[in-house]
């Protein structure tokens, strides 16, 4: 499509349903997941979308179409996965610090469990000792100072330490635990994929231990763009190099171990945008600021993470270039973005954030007893209503007055 029509048509949109406003393009995600999966080269692959990123049960039947697996990391998750029609089996649950009756309540749904802590795995070997777990390691990819692989550091609460290693392997001996699985998910940025490949020989030197292992899962680290110049995963690089290395350790060990990871801002990020409505254009001594029909109520990630999300004004594109500070209607600082160049805006205008598909409904809140946004979801080009504007009503609902 044509620049001026797509612009053209997100007015429209953004006219029909109201800002602010969540809309995602259906053909983004569905050419992600197939960039993604095309990038191996491997006898047995299984993609679970990780659903905490954008977890609207259009999208997650989405994926399921596919032929994604999926990532939960709570009962909830779990609990939208089966309504949206994943069998239980392709839905693999890694929590963090849950009860051992949320794991009980997760295991007779019958899906797949991740175990990230020992008192857990002693206790699950006790109490259910026919299921089949997977074990979360925490391989402490800093090790040997290396800066592109930040997270999974030592103090970092993920996990059951790599040096832990010979008591795992005597709670699973003692308890006859049948560990069919082997996970590693540090959040560390694959930038650079040779490196992220020797540290992933660690994790193979945990799953040589454990002859029950059926699957190897890497989890995610897959970068995308915010703005030119920010590094992202060369996914194609990545699967072609991944690919031999896991074959090699397959073959070396006379097994066809199953790879799986678990992508969630690389398959939805890019295929969300964010739609505000200018209400004030506000000069100050110092600045202008642009306060729109949002805050950090609704996309917390440059407030949070400092994160950069690229904004345009698409009510007037060609407009003369302008510095502006973005900012939020909150009562707090509630800062989108800083100094921006942005076309010159006008109150009443439309801005696009884009890259608003991972992380920002997700974590919208109703903080100032505001209403979160409405979702569209864009299916063939047309735009499909799939989550309402909320109501008064839903701000009360559980209050009791
Ligand atoms: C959050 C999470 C992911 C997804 O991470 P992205 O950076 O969105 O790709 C995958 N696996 C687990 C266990 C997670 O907690």
């Amino acid at each position: 499509m044509e620049q001026a029509e797509m612009v053209l048509d997100n007015i429209r949109i953004c006219e029909e349903f109201g800002t602010p406003l969540f809309v995602y393009n259906e053909d983004k995600m569905k050419s992600q997941y197939h960039k993604f999966v095309n990038a191996f080269d491997v006898p047995a692959l299984r993609v679970h979308y990780a659903c905490k990123a954008l977890s609207n049960i259009n999208v997650l039947r989405l994926f399921k179409d596919l032929g994604s697996g999926l990532d939960c990391v709570s009962l909830q998750e779990v609990q939208l996965g089966l309504k949206a029609g994943f069998k239980p089996e392709d839905i693999l649950y890694t929590p963090n610090n849950v009860s051992e009756d949320e794991y009980k309540d997760v295991i007779d749904l019958g899906v797949k469990i991740n175990v990230d802590n020992l008192q857990m795995l002693e206790c699950l070997g006790v109490e259910c000792p026919h299921v089949p777990v997977c074990i979360r390691i925490n391989p402490h990819l800093m090790a040997g100072g290396n800066r592109n692989i930040s997270v999974g550091h030592i103090d970092s609460k993920f996990g059951i330490s790599i040096h832990q290693l010979p008591l795992i392997q005597r709670i699973v001996n003692s308890l006859n635990i049948d560990v069919e699985g082997i996970h590693v998910h540090t959040g560390s940025d694959i930038i650079d994929s040779e490196i992220f490949i020797k540290a992933a020989e660690l994790v193979f030197a945990v799953v040589e231990k454990f002859d029950s292992v059926k699957y190897v899962d890497f989890g995610s680290g897959f970068k995308i763009k915010y703005k030119e110049g920010d590094l992202s995963t060369d996914i194609d690089r990545f699967g072609e190099l991944f690919s031999k290395v896991f074959i090699k350790f397959s073959k070396d060990h006379n097994k066809d171990y199953e790879l799986k990871f678990e992508p969630g801002k690389f398959l939805v990020s890019e295929a969300g945008d964010f739609f505000t409505k200018v209400n004030v254009v506000k000069q100050t001594t110092s600045c202008t600021f642009i306060g729109v029909d949002s805050g950090f109520n609704h996309l917390i990630r440059p407030m949070f993470y400092n994160a950069h999300h690229e904004i345009e004004n698409i009510s007037n594109p060609n407009g003369a270039k302008k510095v502006y500070s973005v900012v939020g209607y909150i009562c707090e600082t509630d800062t989108f973005a800083s100094d921006r160049l942005i076309s010159e805006v006008r109150t009443g205008d439309i801005l696009r954030f884009k890259n608003s598909g991972a992380y920002c409904f997700s974590m919208a809140s109703n903080y100032n007893s505001r209403f979160r946004p409405a979702e569209v979801l864009l299916s063939n080009g047309e735009p499909k209503l799939i989550r309402k504007r909320e109501t008064l009503d839903d701000l009360l609902r559980n209050q009791i007055y």
